[in-house]
């Protein structure tokens, strides 16, 4: 609309502007993003980087990072481009936009988004747990803690849902798992799937329209069959006490 796109110029003019190889920032001039815009410039390539060598995929733009101060300027931003006012850490908006907060308590910078932005040229697949999987798997950490240690202690207190169910949750259905629960494990068995498969058997899979025949006629496997292998390996890490225990903290907060 007519309206949005001189609403965007007019945001965009307010904006100071940052540009990388594979980045345009934009953040409010003299906030704290934009006092840090080198460190954050830094750590988005860095993360870039990584993405790329690890998933095989580029892009052919740049990827439009927007900084906001609170998860309520970066919702109002949400409620300016698609009716609703949603407030939250940062998100994938389109193709080639990141929104993000960060302030001093909220840094929304790394690997995550930017996993999303490229895995879309690949397509959206039906399977939320996979999407937020490869993003999880890209960022390795939920809360400064190894995916897999979250999900060991998880196994280890009967907290770990059945990942072929969650593959096959829609994605309101997704949402009503708590996310400490379902991101570390989604990480975690999407960095499996990747260890255990080639890159094109694993976005064949990631595509599919039916996960169970996609199982069997890409991966070779059931889907039970590679939840069992992926927990059998998830339960041989022994993971330090103090780690564990610094897990169940963090859990019960
Ligand atoms: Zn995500």
């Amino acid at each position: 609309m007519l309206g949005d796109q001189s609403d965007r110029e007019v945001q965009n003019a307010a904006m100071y502007c940052h540009e990388t190889d594979h980045y345009v920032f934009h953040c409010d001039e003299g906030g704290k993003a934009a006092q840090d815009i080198e460190h954050i410039a830094s750590v988005q390539e860095a993360s870039y980087q990584h993405i790329t060598a690890i998933l095989g995929l580029s892009m052919n733009e740049k990827i439009h990072y927007y900084l906001y101060d609170s998860r309520e300027a970066l919702g109002k931003e949400c409620e300016r481009r698609f009716g609703e006012y949603a407030p939250n850490n940062g998100c994938a908006v389109s193709e080639n936009e990141i929104l993000a907060v960060y302030n001093e308590t909220i840094q929304c910078i790394g690997a995550h988004e930017d996993t999303h932005i490229l895995m879309f040229t690949l397509g959206y697949p039906e399977s939320r747990f996979l999407e937020e999987g490869v993003a999880m798997a890209m960022d390795a950490l939920w809360w400064g803690i190894d995916n897999n240690a979250w999900t060991s202690y998880y196994r280890n207190n009967d907290l770990c849902p059945s990942v072929s169910e969650l593959i096959a949750m829609t994605r309101e259905e997704f949402y009503t798992v708590q996310d400490k629960i379902a991101y570390p494990l989604a990480g975690s068995f999407v960095s499996y799937l990747l260890m255990r498969f080639e890159r094109a058997q694993f976005y064949e899979f990631y595509m599919a329209k039916d996960y169970e025949a996609a199982a069997r006629g890409v991966l070779g496997v059931s889907l039970t069959e590679i939840e069992q292998e992926f927990f059998r390996f998830i339960d041989l890490l022994s993971y330090d006490k103090v780690l564990l225990d610094r897990i169940a903290e963090l859990f019960r907060e």
